[in-house]
């Protein structure tokens, strides 16, 4: 039955580690908190168990992006998922509940604010609810890092839904923080399913290096297949991918600051292979699969071990031995540590903000609340004379504490509509015989022009017409200036959604304990990292599952930290050093089982890269050692 679910809807015909064992328990009716990485696949946990029971699944999450992606993705399979989250308007909500009250759609989304309301509880008590799902459980603990007040609020929904069983999922939670979830939600039982950690066929690499291009260039030339360079900033990203592509590789960048096709794109030419390696920033990844990912590298210091593991879990999905490299040096550290103060400007600058967006908005005491207002946060920046990085991050907090939510940029369509009767038209169509064929085609392909404002896509009329987009579009705006058309253009624009009314200075009260306590938790998330890439005692694999919490188990054998422990560490590297490592190498790989390739040698070569391969290709002359493509054996 789980298998019939996942294979039609999903197209999948095996589950990923932990999965079935998460599915059985939710659907024999016990509470379940599942642990599991980000990427590791935690929303089929819930949405299949939801849609082998009758009824719909209520689902909690903290963000309308990732609410309205989850919503997307599972309209494209063909289920039926609706959402509900502050934004849309009365009636919009209204709808939307009365369809997943007697509709048979399977999913409704819900942000955490929306809970308490009486519409809301209105009509969740009259749905058949099959499961109560709480996704980012961990935004529930207080000793987590990412709480949101108003999730505390999900256990009362309770009383309204009735004792449906209860799924909660996160990737980030320590001991303390998983039972503080238990507890919040009201298990009956403390029931924790936790998974998939372990990635035995990635191999970890920490480097401290000056040349970080020269190592990407080494580990570019070094394994085969796909893989992906996260950069911190998008000029970089392009600096690099030119340098990657001057070196005869095909690559490109990727960041949040493209076109959204520009990115859709990229995207597709990395995954089908035409491209072999992206340089991107964070942007890059999430709803991503690709399984034959050979290398992941990391040019910048990540902010969290979650985030690292996470990117550099892309991977190797395949099973298939894969590199990860961050790559280091003391600059990043300052760096890094001064990201600390940034990220938490002082309460007294964050309350400020607060009221300076309203007024920025023009949004009066009071009011505002659901209100959706396009936002940008340069003008904002601009017109108070604030520093722009400290200004987000001052509305990101109080994003945290539920207040608002700040969209990334979303793209608004062009849209038209025909402002001259039928007649009027004609007389213009005319008189202008280029313009008398633009207006047909768009007549054609659009329906209800003259009656309402409709969305259209230039660069579709473009192909339409066999026309440029720009042709298009000029075309648009004369007939725009003709006063025949109003024509609203695309704009991408970040939005900023009120999830409550304007509060006076007195009421806006930010919990100065709580403010201490996150910017302390964010000071030791920073300080993980560090610790991760100067231990160079401990081997890589087990730092990571330890620092989620998982039971220690044996060292991995294929990070820097194992490979060097195993040839015996420092000093001066002669060619016979170099020799007897090489086939020390090869030798443990092929006696544990691992293919041993090229990338292997340059991971135990390190900055000697190019005395390790000049002494390996004297072995390879001499029969030493067999080379099947990147392959290696004795
Ligand atoms: P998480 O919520 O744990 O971060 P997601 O649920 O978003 O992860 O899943 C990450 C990706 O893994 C998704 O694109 C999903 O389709 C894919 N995935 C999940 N389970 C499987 C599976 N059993 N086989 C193949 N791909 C899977
Ligand atoms: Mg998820």
């Amino acid at each position: 039955m789980i298998y019939k679910i996942l294979k039609d809807y999903w197209g999948y015909t095996s589950f990923r580690p932990g999965q079935e064992e998460i599915i059985k328990s939710a659907l024999s009716g016990k509470d379940t908190l599942a642990l599991m990485p980000t990427g590791g696949g935690k929303s089929i946990c819930f949405q299949v168990p939801a849609l082998a029971r009758e009824g719909i699944c209520l689902v909690v999450s903290p963000l309308i992006a990732l609410i309205k992606d989850q919503v997307q993705n599972l309209n494209k399979n063909g289920i039926k998922a609706l959402a509900v989250y502050s934004g849309m308007s009365y009636n919009q909500i209204d709808i939307a509940l009365d369809n997943a009250a007697y509709g048979d759609y399977k999913f409704l989304y819900v942000s955490p604010e929306r809970l308490q309301t009486p519409l809301f509880k209105g009509r969740a008590a009259k749905m058949n609810i099959n499961f109560l799902v709480v996704d980012e459980a961990h935004c529930i603990s207080q000793w987590g890092y990412d709480f949101r007040p108003s999730y505390l609020e999900i256990k009362k929904i309770k009383e309204t839904v009735g004792n449906v069983p209860v799924i909660a999922l996160t990737a980030t939670a320590t001991k303390a923080v998983s039972e503080d979830i238990v507890e919040k939600l009201g298990f009956g039982e403390y029931n924790i399913i936790s998974t998939g950690f372990d990635r035995p066929n990635l191999s970890y690499v920490a480097r401290n290096t000056e040349d970080k291009f020269g190592h990407i260039l080494r580990i570019c030339n070094g394994v085969q297949g796909t893989g992906i360079v996260y950069v911190r900033e998008r000029k970089k990203t392009e600096e690099i991918a030119a340098f990657l592509r001057g070196n005869g590789f095909t690559a490109d960048f990727y960041h949040a600051g493209l076109s959204k096709e520009m990115r859709a794109v990229k995207q597709d030419q990395w995954k089908s292979g035409e491209l072999r390696i992206i340089v991107a920033t964070n942007a890059f990844g999430m709803g991503i699969d690709k399984p034959d990912v050979r290398f992941v590298i990391h040019y910048d210091l990540p902010d969290s071990l979650e985030a690292y593991f996470q990117e550099a879990g892309r991977a190797g999905r395949d099973g298939k031995r894969s590199y990860t490299a961050l790559l280091w040096n003391s600059s990043d550290l300052k760096r890094l540590k001064a990201i600390h103060n940034v990220t938490y400007p002082p309460v007294e600058y964050i309350k400020d903000i607060y009221q300076k967006v309203f007024i920025y908005l023009q949004i009066p005491y009071e009011a505002g609340k659901d209100s959706v207002n396009k936002f940008n946060l340069q003008e904002f920046a601009r017109r108070y004379s604030l520093n722009a990085v400290s200004a987000y991050h001052a509305i990101k907090y109080i994003e945290q504490e539920g207040y608002w939510e700040l969209t990334d940029e979303i793209d608004n369509p062009s849209r038209i509509m025909f402002i001259v009767n039928r007649d009027e038209l004609y007389k213009v169509q005319l008189g202008n015989v280029q313009l008398d064929v633009f207006i047909k085609a768009v007549l054609r392909l659009y329906t209800g022009l003259f009656s309402k404002i409709t969305t259209i896509d230039e660069a579709y009329i473009a192909k339409v017409t066999a026309d440029s987009e720009a042709g298009v579009k000029e075309k648009l705006l004369t007939l725009s200036r003709m006063r025949i058309i109003k024509y609203i253009p695309r704009v991408r624009t970040p939005f900023m959604i009120m999830n409550y009314e304007r509060l006076l200075e007195s009421n806006f009260y930010i919990s100065m304990k709580r403010y201490q306590e996150r910017k302390e938790m964010f000071g030791k998330r920073i300080e993980s990292v560090v610790r991760f890439i100067e231990n160079d005692s401990v081997c890589r694999s087990r730092q990571l599952i330890e620092y989620f919490g998982q039971p220690v188990q044996d060292d991995c054998g294929v990070c820097d930290v194992c490979i060097r422990r195993r040839n015996g560490a420092g000093g001066e590297i002669s060619r016979n050093v170099a020799y007897n490592r090489i086939i020390d190498c090869i030798r443990q790989g092929t006696e544990s089982g691992l293919s041993v390739n090229m990338s292997d040698i340059q991971t135990i070569a390190g900055d000697d890269y190019k005395l390790y391969i000049d002494v390996l290709r004297e072995m390879a002359d001499k029969g030493i050692v067999n080379m099947d493509g990147e392959r290696l054996t004795l």
